[in-house]
């Protein structure tokens, strides 16, 4: 018999029934956007959930990203991994600015604050950092760096949800972090996100900033955009939080289980093994090495023969792709780490609902793939 395919992730979804008592209230008060009564609720919520004071909801973390380094006026060049999601980059060229890659640590395959200082010029303005699957920066690092230099430091937080370092978010790092609630997600609305601010000054700045500018009735103070998370999502949002924490143990107890039962295939290392508090299991990645008795991607098609959807990410580097490859930072020399890590990582299926009988032929392959 055939099982249905297994896919790399599948989304959470709250309770219908607590959504459909929100929906009732949206129908009541036709209140549908513009940071109405729900969304207020799921900020507050979401603010004590995570322990930051304060979070403006947005569309989605690529609008998140794009405001976030509009606020700090950054149109000169933005030090970013090639090794993360396509959307690191593009919000940089969507806010003016123009990315520059800098070469990541092997173990975290995180920016390395040492690769991160070699690349600044006379130009460099902000460091876009990435919590890649969740996995702390060197926070203390990267900002040694940019106080240096005198830089601004914003987190691609969009893998970091619920992430705490030394019991405090990580979203407290630097000058602004931003989330990602698309459906792929730890934590979604279907889709969303959230940049959280260290002040309430710098939160109200940002909200005006993704409704248009605007300040009142007969005043417009910037050219803002619209970036605003509608009542619908904020529903959604608020009905899954309770359910977070279950959520993330059932994904720790998981990565504990692939832990333990591919610690010792040869060729193989996890790139976030279980032991770490404050971790989310965003993903499994694991780096396929010379080891290992087939490719990554050899692996990754045996998987794909039984319905198991493993993914390549990050895989190919920002870097490689047409727009940004003829940037100086690009050539391949100057990316050595990055570019093993894209071609050995496969992240293996990992989400709440993963049935132990799918995780256990994955890890029946992954451990015997010939
Ligand atoms: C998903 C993702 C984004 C984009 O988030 P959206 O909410 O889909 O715009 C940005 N950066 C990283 C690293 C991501 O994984």
């Amino acid at each position: 018999m055939t099982r249905p395919p297994v896919y790399v992730t599948r989304p959470i979804l709250p309770p219908l029934e607590d959504v459909y008592s929100l929906l009732q209230e949206i129908w009541q008060t036709r209140i549908l956007s513009n940071g109405g009564p729900i969304l207020q609720r799921f900020e507050a919520a979401l603010g004590q959930y995570l322990g930051v004071d304060h979070i403006s909801m947005v569309g989605n973390a690529s609008m998140g990203l794009v405001l976030a380094l509009r606020h700090h006026g950054i149109t000169g060049e933005v030090i970013t991994p090639a090794f993360s999601f396509v959307a690191t980059s593009h919000a940089i060229r969507w806010a003016g600015a123009e990315p520059v890659f800098a070469d990541i640590d092997p173990v975290t395959l995180n920016l390395d604050p040492v690769e991160v200082e070699k690349r600044i010029t006379g130009r460099t303005q902000a460091i876009l950092a990435v919590h890649c699957y969740g996995t702390p920066c060197d926070t203390d690092g990267l900002q040694r760096v940019a106080d240096r230099h005198g830089l601004r430091l914003i987190y691609d937080a969009a893998h970091a949800f619920g992430v705490r370092e030394n019991g405090r978010s990580i979203c407290t790092s630097g000058d602004l972090s931003v989330l990602s609630f698309h459906a792929t997600k730890v934590f979604n609305t279907f889709e969303g996100g959230a940049i959280i601010s260290p002040d309430r000054e710098t939160k109200l700045a940002i909200d005006r900033l993704g409704n248009y500018g605007i300040v009142d009735e007969t005043t417009v103070l910037e050219t803002g955009l619209n970036t605003k998370m509608s009542e619908l999502n904020a529903a959604v949002g608020l009905a899954l939080l309770p359910q977070m924490d279950s959520a993330i143990a059932t994904r720790a107890r998981l990565a504990n289980h692939y832990s333990d039962a591919l610690g010792d295939v040869p060729g193989l290392r996890a790139v976030c093994p279980p032991g770490r508090t404050g971790h989310n299991f965003y993903h499994f990645p694991i780096l396929v090495g010379d080891g290992y008795p087939i490719s990554r991607d050899a692996l990754y098609e045996r998987l794909r023969q039984d319905g198991l959807f493993a993914r390549r990410y990050f895989y190919p580097l920002i870097s490689d792709l047409p727009m940004y490859r003829d940037l100086p930072s690009a050539a391949p020399s100057m990316l050595p780490v990055a570019r093993r890590a894209a071609n050995q990582v496969l992240c293996l299926p990992i989400f709440p609902d993963l049935d132990p009988v799918d995780q256990e032929r994955i890890i029946g392959i992954v451990r015997q793939p010939c």
